[in-house]
């Protein structure tokens, strides 16, 4: 089996996403390796609750994923991986729990993460790169 990598990518943080990508093109170079993307966008119950009603005020969940899957692809492109080894993932849900359950079922060899966004400075790493080098089972590369 081929050599799998997770990169988890928030979409929103294109200054986190541009500090991982000369990491994650120096290990995509070893072994050829296969390079998983992974945007999760996080449930609609939370805006739900802040009395947004879900089918007037936001898009459908389709329609999300498929925005996030265009931005991701776009995100993506920077990096200098041969498209026939990038795989594109979205899904919904809580980002850690998804990183998580992705890198278990592909099974990654490693995840790369960036370790926080820096006008965060009170915390080196934030909640989900934090839950991800704890539970992880494979090895976890943290970009600061
Ligand atoms: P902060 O709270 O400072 O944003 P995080 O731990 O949430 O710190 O983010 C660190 C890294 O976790 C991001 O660079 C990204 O790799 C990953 N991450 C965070 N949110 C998401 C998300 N919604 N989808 C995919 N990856 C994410």
């Amino acid at each position: 089996m081929s050599r799998m990598i997770l990169v988890p990518i928030d979409i929103s943080d294109s200054e986190l996403t541009q500090r991982v990508i000369a990491h994650v093109e120096a290990e995509a170079k070893i072994d050829d390796a296969q390079v998983h993307f992974l945007t999760v966008i996080p449930s609609l119950p939370y805006y739900a609750s802040l009395g947004l009603a879900y089918s007037a005020e936001l898009p459908a969940m389709d329609d999300l994923k498929a925005e996030a899957k265009s931005q991701l692809e776009d995100i993506t492109r920077k990096f200098t991986i041969p498209r026939d080894r990038v795989h594109l993932h979205v899904t919904e849900g809580s980002p850690k729990d998804k990183i998580l359950e992705m890198a278990k079922k592909l099974p990654a060899e490693m995840v790369i993460i960036s370790s926080h966004r820096p006008d965060i400075t009170t915390y080196l790493l934030g909640s989900n790169a934090a839950a991800v080098v704890r539970h992880a089972e494979c090895s976890v590369l943290v970009v600061r």
